[in-house]
């Protein structure tokens, strides 16, 4: 589904991925773990070109990302984006934004998106806060309302960057919940995360970066037990 070779980014004079090749299929489940500042975030939204990167190849169930806006907006469609504060709109209701990019991207009939709107709040299981707006949500239901948002476009893939990280503890749980079940329902996932345990639980590999490149990346099992590199080894060390 998402093909990335030898993709070099700069900001100005520094370099802030080297060389990164990764190749995920459909279906997999890939949790990015590493030190902050090593790229993680910067990696993950070069895949929906959010950030541009100035040399090798990203592509997405085969449309290559290139400057045409046109073929950005195809691959923009097909992936779905949580962040770690929510990015949700404040003057909206619930329902509101999660029909606003159905309506205005996908031209769907209003009553369409509602229906649709629901069935995803209802997935996330927050169906009756539908009318309510976003500052009268916890975190973990606002979270929840964004990957709902997100689904109603119907993404193929879905790339969270930190969903839990501003969360409170007891709302951490709801919102990795929330992403497990969209994992058992088959959906191509990249997340990064310090959710050790979410990533035990569901990912096919993880990936660890430092300083703009991968270091090293593993079925889980043996990223965890069995580290590779000393600088994965310090870091599993400081978060375990
Ligand atoms: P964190 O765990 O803190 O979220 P990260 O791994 O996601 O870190 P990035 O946000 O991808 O790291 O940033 C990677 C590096 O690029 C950092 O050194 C950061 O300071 C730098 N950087 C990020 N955005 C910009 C920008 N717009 N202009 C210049 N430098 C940037
Ligand atoms: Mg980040």
């Amino acid at each position: 589904a998402i093909e990335i070779a030898a993709m070099n980014k700069w900001y100005g004079d520094f370099h802030v991925l080297k060389d990164i090749n990764l190749n995920v299929s459909r279906g997999e489940r890939i949790v990015i773990c590493g030190p902050s500042g090593s790229g993680k975030s910067t990696m993950i939204r070069c895949i929906n070109r959010l950030e541009e990167f100035q040399k090798g190849s990203v592509t997405v169930d085969g449309i290559p990302l290139t400057n045409d806006l046109k073929r950005i907006d195809e691959v923009r469609r097909e992936v779905g984006m949580v962040f770690q504060h929510f990015n949700l709109f404040p003057h909206l209701t619930v329902l509101e934004n999660c029909m606003l990019a159905p309506i205005w991207v996908r031209k769907m009939p209003k009553k369409e998106a509602e229906e649709r709107a629901m069935h995803f709040l209802t997935r996330v299981r927050i169906p009756n806060q539908a009318k309510k707006y976003p500052g009268q949500l916890s975190g973990g239901q606002q979270q929840r309302v964004a990957i709902a948002r997100a689904l109603c476009m119907n993404p193929k893939i879905m790339l969270f960057d930190e969903p839990t990280s501003a969360l409170d503890p007891e709302m951490v749980k709801e919102v990795l919940d929330t992403m497990v079940s969209l994992a058992e329902d088959g959906m191509t996932m990249l997340c990064v995360t310090h959710e050790m345990g979410f990533a035990r639980q569901v990912a096919n590999r993880v990936i660890f970066m430092d300083a703009g490149q991968i270091v090293e990346t593993n079925e889980p099992n043996a990223f965890f037990s069995n580290p590779q590199h000393e600088r994965t080894k310090l870091f599993l060390s400081q978060i375990l």
